[in-house]
């Protein structure tokens, strides 16, 4: 435990020592738009792939990083932000971890972005058949450390057995379920809901459909 509380001091030096000389003007819908639109032009083969040249990668070397969103996703190797939402080099503040859940390292890493890199959007986005929340559901055993990971997402789970009516499968409800739990996780952070009562932040959910590519947005 000593030693990991070591490593996150470490990383936080290291994160603190890059603070960047630009910072992100875009509001928080504007930010949110900018992703609605990318997603857009995904699905319809109209991807512009911005930002991805050399002038890009020098100029975010030399003035730093100005992420316009976080994106806190599933580690699920079908939902990578930058194409789906058809952003480019440093346009995107990536966390992914399989079923999208937080803990420490996690929240930290959005602090990171909310405080130091003054992100104006936070963006949890699950997944249709998302295997994580899969076997959560199915809450058999498993190898390694995937319990104590099911364990995180269970609760999900649990909220949405307890409806009856609903005549949406458990899958689809469990991961939506998930993506706001996470939300309400992030949100306890007194860094992020600084920033969400000041009205400088918002934080969003998502699912992405790996079917058809479209990301739908969470009311
Ligand atoms: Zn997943």
């Amino acid at each position: 435990m000593k030693k990991q509380t070591c490593l996150l001091n470490l990383f936080a030096f290291a994160l603190i020592a890059s603070i960047p000389t630009a910072l992100a003007a875009v509001t928080p819908d504007a930010s949110i738009q900018a992703l609605k639109d990318g997603n857009t032009r995904y699905i319809n083969g109209k991807s512009i792939h911005p930002r991805i040249d050399a002038d890009r990668r020098k100029m975010t070397a030399l003035e730093g990083q100005t992420p316009i969103s976080a994106i806190l996703g599933c580690a699920d190797s079908r939902v990578p932000p930058e194409i789906i939402f058809d952003q480019g080099f440093a346009d995107l503040f990536v966390v992914r971890v399989a079923g999208n859940v937080c803990a420490v390292p996690e929240i930290a890493s959005i602090e990171y972005a909310v405080a130091v890199l003054k992100v104006p959007s936070i963006v949890v986005i699950g997944h249709t058949k998302c295997g994580a929340v899969d076997a959560a559901i199915k809450n058999g055993p498993l190898p390694g450390s995937l319990p104590d990971l099911v364990k995180m997402i269970r609760p999900a789970v649990e909220t949405c057995e307890k409806d009856k009516t609903s005549k949406t499968d458990l899958l689809t409800r469990a991961t939506e379920q998930n993506v706001r739990n996470t939300i309400a996780d992030l949100s306890k952070s007194p860094v992020i809901k600084e920033a969400i009562d000041s009205k400088k932040l918002k934080i969003v959910g998502a699912i992405r459909h790996i079917k058809d590519g479209h990301v739908s947005w969470l009311k």
